[in-house]
């Protein structure tokens, strides 16, 4: 049923117009692993408010981890349109917590070795990162630093061979579970802005660093998130990616990926809360007959597989120009403006033609609404992709 209801997205043909062979055999493989190795057991890890590491070494086992990185350093080699369906099909799994916690390693923190770091921090560090021995987190924002990064206060003050970190990261995705963490910090004066940032890999059991509070939310249940503190927390110089001051154009770099990424996700969550719906309403006895032969919820449901089609289609476009060396900046903007805001309408819908069964806790369209919300906020609200988009125009 679930399938079948999502079969006039399907009829789009995206994956035979946008990506290669590779791609839609790594689509297979993804979703065995979802459907065997995540939904049988995310409801336990909900439970205990975190993905266990050893999630991370069987997809590191199945080479899963390293999609996104370049064949030659070990990775997958998909591009962007392999990220897009790593994330659409995690999502898909319809635990947003799991596909945020997996992603944030794979996606969203480890690539600035590949974009930034050197052959010796690679050497260093991208076999534990792709085996899923060392799980990775990004640590950008502050208590006191909305959305705007250019004010991130964190300072790397540098001392010889080292630099000593101090300051605060909240809300950090991965903040108990990680072993690697991927910081912005300010090397530059306080109030140098864009230019005073940089980026640096810091070790967990580094003597400064440590896990402040750890954060109970609304949704994404399995995604562990806290704080981190750094208290004269002093790393080896060679721990910096890339050039000093560079920090924000690397970090903006990761950002567009991510928001391709988070939009994936919610395509993914989407069309699984869709699935759901339309399997309720099918089978859901009214009136002598279903609730499906209501035009009314029906025409609503139709309405969103329209609007979810043409959005995921922009998402494939946006991914295969990203493969074709365009910068995404845009792309990404549009797309995390757009549709993580049509998903959280849609899954309005889902959990109200549910019924009493889309609101008690436990079923899917109920998970899929808590866990939708904070895509339209995470990695760059709504409201900060509008003004990008708007600066453009
Ligand atoms: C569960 C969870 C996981 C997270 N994971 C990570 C992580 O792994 N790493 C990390 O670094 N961070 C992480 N974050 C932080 C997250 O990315 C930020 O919360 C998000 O970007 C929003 O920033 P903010 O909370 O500072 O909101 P604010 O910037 O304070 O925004 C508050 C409101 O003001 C609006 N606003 C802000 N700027 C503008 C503007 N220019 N124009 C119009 N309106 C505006 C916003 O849209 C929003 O509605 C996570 C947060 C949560 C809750």
């Amino acid at each position: 049923m679930a399938a079948d209801a999502n079969r006039v997205i399907d009829s789009l043909r995206l994956d035979d117009t946008f990506l290669d062979e590779e791609h839609r055999a790594l689509r297979e493989v993804l979703r065995r692993f979802v459907n065997e190795r995540i939904v049988p057991r995310a409801a336990d890890w909900e439970a205990a408010r975190r993905v266990p590491g050893e999630v991370f070494r069987e997809l590191g086992e199945l080479g899963l981890l390293g999609l996104s990185f370049p064949e030659e350093l070990g990775g997958g080699g998909a591009g962007t349109r392999g990220a897009v369906v790593f994330n659409e099909e995690l999502g898909r799994s319809t635990y947003g917590g799991v596909a945020t916690s997996i992603t944030v390693h794979t996606d969203f923190s480890a690539l600035h070795l590949a974009r930034a770091g050197d052959d010796e921090q690679r050497r260093r560090f991208l076999p534990d990162v792709l085996s899923g021995r060392r799980i990775c987190a990004l640590a950008v924002t502050e208590p006191d630093v909305s959305s705007d990064l250019t004010r991130l206060a964190t300072r790397a003050r540098r001392d010889g061979d080292h630099y000593v970190l101090d300051g605060r990261k909240t809300f950090i995705s991965n903040a108990n579970l990680a072993g690697l963490f991927f910081v912005v910090a300010r090397t530059g004066e306080p109030g140098s802005g864009r230019h005073g940032l940089s980026l640096f890999v810091v070790e967990r059991g580094t003597p400064g660093l440590s896990n402040g509070r750890t954060f109970t939310k609304g949704g994404w249940h399995s995604a562990d998130t806290g704080e981190l503190v750094f208290d004269g927390c002093r790393i080896p110089a060679r721990n910096r990616l890339g050039e000093e001051g560079a920090g924000f154009r690397w970090m903006m770099r990761g950002l567009d990926h991510e928001r391709i990424g988070l939009s994936a996700q919610a395509v993914g969550l989407g069309e699984a809360a869709l699935a759901a719906t339309v399997g309720w309403l099918r089978e859901r006895p009214a009136y002598g007959r279903t609730l499906w032969d209501l035009q009314a919820l029906r025409h609503e449901l139709a309405r969103f597989t329209a609007r979810l089609s043409a959005a995921k289609t922009m998402l494939y476009h946006a991914a295969a120009r990203a493969d074709a060396g365009e910068d995404p900046r845009t792309h990404a903007a549009m797309l995390k403006a757009s549709i993580p805001e049509l998903v959280n309408e849609l899954v309005y819908k889902c959990v109200q033609f549910s019924g009493g069964a889309g609101f008690v806790t436990g079923s899917e369209v109920e998970r899929i609404a808590r866990d939708a919300r904070f895509l339209a906020i995470g990695g760059g609200s709504t409201e900060v992709m509008l003004d990008e988009i708007a600066r453009l125009m």
